[in-house]
């Protein structure tokens, strides 16, 4: 199985003509529909390489690819590597020089239309950290992001996934309010369990009070005050805070994916996955918590599930996605009641647990179920 990751690297924009770059991008759309044009003022070479890549159109390489920043037709660019020994792979006129001896990456004649233009960036450690783990770069990409030029680089690694060792890694996907809960069982026996979370009390105050400023500018637009110093002022606290929000989430979400697929990798355990996200914002709606209020809470958690992917893919851990009960008795299946604190209480058997451990119990007993069989 082919596992792909990708990172995102900023261009010198002093070096990079921002209108050159664009006018390489729809050239790279109108080969995605089929059409050769020849521009007289563009390189040949870079033309050419363009509708080389027409026989790869449907591939992650034309840039049909999951990420979002994919969604605009970014310029698929071939890579020369050159390792430390001096071994070369890839196409020796390629436009991108992946240079392992001095640590550069050379970029020629796609920043700028100017024969022998070559742009220099420092290698970043990924590309060196995912070389280490057997990886190959073979593809890039150029294109613009809110008009800043940047290249993508794409790792591409076979690897099988491997013979979980009887462990399953259980995650349970809540809003942030609640957090991520996981649970490590083997045998059908529940190891250990554990809610991971950002500072919520910080995180709910930040939403607070970014309402809080949204509804003043509100309220002072509609009494005649929309262009005051006054208001841009609390419109750039509440941005501010957005942000702090947006900023503490991505990191978490990309913090805890990187460490539970290193625990899952240590047990040699499957990963189980319950995607509740959608489930979460409809108890955060019941909660009559405002809109934006929710949509910051849950900023971030598709970033988390798609790199926990991501990164499940690339160690060959074997995962699955499955929905897990959090409002029935693991023990009899009747229906739960929430009692205060989010503890659920079976009044048939008298089972009782918090609500984000209910899943885990679930994944418990069905592996239990499912290791009787065999
Ligand atoms: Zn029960």
């Amino acid at each position: 199985m082919k596992a792909h990751r990708a990172m995102l690297i900023k261009l010198p924009k002093d070096k990079c003509n921002v209108n050159y770059i664009r006018r390489l991008m729809a050239l790279t759309n109108l080969a995605y529909h089929d059409f050769e044009t020849w521009e007289p003022d563009i390189p040949r070479t870079i033309q050419h390489h363009l509708y080389e890549f027409k026989s790869y159109k449907n591939s992650l390489v034309f840039g049909v690819a999951p990420k979002k920043w994919f969604a605009e037709v970014w310029v698929p660019l071939k890579t020369l590597r050159i390792y430390g020994d001096g071994f070369m792979k890839g196409d020796k006129h390629a436009p991108v020089v992946l240079d392992f001896k001095n640590n550069v990456i050379k970029l020629r004649q796609v920043c700028r239309s100017e024969p022998g233009f070559v742009v220099e960036v420092p290698m970043p450690k990924w590309v060196v950290d995912r070389i280490k783990e057997g990886g190959d770069v073979k593809y890039a990409m150029i294109g613009l992001r809110d008009d800043e030029p940047y290249l993508a680089l794409v790792a591409e690694r076979e690897v099988e996934p491997y013979q979980p060792s009887g462990y399953i890694l259980v995650i349970d996907v809540n809003s942030w309010r609640y957090g991520i809960a996981w649970g490590l069982v083997k045998n059908g026996k529940l190891i250990t369990w554990k809610t991971e979370k950002p500072d919520t009390f910080l995180i709910n105050t930040l939403c607070y009070q970014t309402v809080d400023r949204e509804r003043k500018v509100g309220k002072l637009k509609r009494l005649g005050y929309s262009s005051s110093a006054k208001v841009d002022e609390i419109k750039e606290q509440a941005h501010t805070r957005k942000s702090r929000i947006y900023r503490i989430t991505r990191d978490k979400a990309y913090f805890l994916a990187s460490k539970l697929v290193k625990k899952a990798l240590k047990y040699k355990a499957s990963l189980v996955i319950d995607d509740m996200t959608e489930e979460s914002r409809r108890e955060l709606l019941e909660e009559r918590l405002p809109s934006d209020v929710i949509k910051l809470l849950m900023s971030n958690l598709k970033r988390f599930v798609h790199q926990l992917e991501t990164l499940a893919q690339w160690y060959g851990v074997p995962y699955e996605f499955r929905r897990l009960p959090s409002t029935v008795c693991p023990v009899c299946q009747s229906e739960l009641t929430q009692e205060e604190g989010r503890i659920m209480i079976c009044e048939n058997c008298g089972f009782k647990a918090p609500r984000d451990k209910i899943p885990i119990h679930w994944a418990t007993k069905l592996h239990k179920l499912e290791d009787d069989r065999h």
